[in-house]
C-alpha cells in the first residue's frame, strides 16, 4: 500500500516538469507578444545608416546593392540582441547608437567600398 503512494507521487513530479501543448502554446504568444519585442540593435542602427552612407558614397543605390552593402556590413559587426518595451524603444536605441554608431559606420564605410568596386546588380536601375 505504502509503495503504491510513493510511486503516484514521483509520477505527479514528473508530469509538473513536463510542458503541456497548451502550456508550449501560451508560451510562443509570449514570445510574439507586442509588447516586450527581442531585436538586435546593431542591425537596427545599420538599417538606419545605409541610405546616408551609400549617398555620401556616390555609388548605385538601387535596392541590389543597397541590400549587399547592409549585409556585408552586418556580416562584419556584433549583434546585439536586447529586449526592448515598446514604448521605450525609441530612447534605448538612442543609448546604443552612442555606443556603437562609429563601429556601424566604418562597417558600412567598408561595405560600400566592396559593392562600389564589384556592384552585384544584373542591371543598373537608374532612377
Ligand atoms: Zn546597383
Amino acid at each position: 500500500m505504502s509503495n503504491e503512494n510513493g510511486i503516484e507521487k514521483q509520477s505527479e513530479k514528473t508530469a509538473s516538469i513536463k510542458l503541456s501543448p497548451r502550456q508550449e502554446r501560451s508560451l510562443k504568444k509570449v514570445l510574439s507578444n507586442q509588447k516586450y519585442r527581442v531585436i538586435n540593435v546593431v542591425e537596427i542602427i545599420a538599417r538606419d545608416n545605409v541610405p546616408g552612407m551609400m549617398d555620401r558614397m556616390d555609388m548605385c543605390t538601387c535596392s541590389k546593392c543597397a541590400c549587399d552593402v547592409l549585409a556585408i556590413a552586418l556580416n562584419a559587426l556584433p549583434t546585439k540582441y536586447v529586449t526592448t518595451d515598446a514604448g521605450k524603444q525609441y530612447i534605448q536605441l538612442q543609448t546604443y547608437k552612442k555606443q556603437f554608431e562609429t563601429d556601424v559606420e566604418i562597417a558600412l564605410m567598408r561595405a560600400c567600398l566592396t559593392v562600389k568596386e564589384a556592384p552585384n546588380h544584373d542591371e543598373p536601375e537608374n532612377g
